[in-house]
């Protein structure tokens, strides 16, 4: 994470693909959907749950040769020498009959302006068939699997309604990495945690940091929790039922999660966007410089790195 003290997400795409300085994301969305809300797992989601306010491409009409088109353009603008990294990034990218799932993978791979690709999803959508797939592709190009965790505690995965367990992540993440070294390294895995969910107090935060060091991924992203309007735990917000941390307190956390991750895991992100017409709370979470600012306070007071 550039400006904070953590093994940056820059560094680990160098290490992922050495022949480029730079690669940044292109984000698609290729129709997937969620277990957690066509009623396999549950029908409400999680409980914070609206992917138009994580991802700018969720429910595009256009299809995924068109989205790469656009995206790769934009980012060639800007930045003519990046790296392209596809990202599928909404709902859950390998929930689907396997047929699918290889021919859109493979369609994104054979695309010789992309350079690798990155795979959101749930650990309740990956199995030996998912991962026999995609160590397979990932001969041909590297792959970067995003597993979802949010919290490592129970009794908080229930209360958001996510719809599986912790021990549920920890044998997604098995099925890669038991039998050290790992089958085909170049299927790197990452984690995303939100902080700041109901119920959950800074000990709790540590509780799944720990559970991250115990089971390592080759990446983490940290996101302060978003209140977004229209959602359950918008409802829960308004009715007072649980508060939100105060910038300091989310940079305390932040400081105390990296510091007890493997100094090998590289830290994507400490702050999230959600655009300002969806947020309700926490006012503080659009200002990715305060967030760093405020998380490099916090480190230097609590003498971490
Ligand atoms: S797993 Fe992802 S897409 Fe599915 S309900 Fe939860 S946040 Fe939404």
């Amino acid at each position: 994470m550039s400006g904070l003290p953590f093994k940056s997400y820059a560094s680990f795409l160098r290490e992922l693909f050495p022949g480029r300085k730079e690669t940044r994301k292109v984000v698609l969305d290729a129709g997937f959907r969620c277990p957690n809300l066509d009623g396999t797992r549950g029908t409400g989601g999680c409980s914070y749950c609206d992917n138009r306010s994580f991802s700018p491409v969720a429910g595009t009409r256009k299809s995924v040769a068109e989205q790469l088109d656009e995206g790769i353009a934009r980012l060639k603008a800007k930045r003519p020498d990046a790296g392209v990294l596809a990202y599928l990034q909404p709902w859950s990218n390998t929930y689907g009959a396997p047929e699918r799932l290889r021919a859109v993978y493979e369609s994104i791979l054979a695309d010789e302006r992309v350079d690798g690709l990155a795979i959101g999803t749930r650990p309740d959508c990956v199995d030996e068939g998912v991962r026999d797939l995609l160590e397979e592709l990932a001969e041909r190009k590297p792959i970067v699997l995003e597993l979802g965790l949010q919290s490592a505690n129970d009794r908080t995965l229930a209360r958001i309604g996510r719809g599986h367990t912790a021990a549920e992540w920890a044998d997604a993440r098995a099925l890669f990495r038991d039998g050290t070294p790992a089958k085909n390294p170049r299927v790197s895995l990452a984690a995303h945690v939100i902080l700041g969910l109901p119920g959950e107090t800074p000990e709790d935060w540590k509780t799944t940091a720990r559970f991250l060091a115990a089971h390592p991924v080759e990446s983490v992203k940290i996101h302060p929790l978003h209140v977004v309007k229209g959602t359950r735990l918008a409802e829960e917000w308004e009715r007072g039922e649980f508060a939100l941390p105060t910038l300091e307190e989310y940079a305390r956390g932040v400081a105390e999660f990296a510091s007890i991750l493997p100094r090998s895991t590289a830290v994507e992100r400490v702050s999230g966007e959600t655009p300002s017409d969806m947020l309700l709370a926490p006012a503080w979470s659009g200002d990715r410089n305060a967030i760093v600012r405020a998380v490099l306070a916090a480190l230097e007071e609590t003498g971490r790195f």
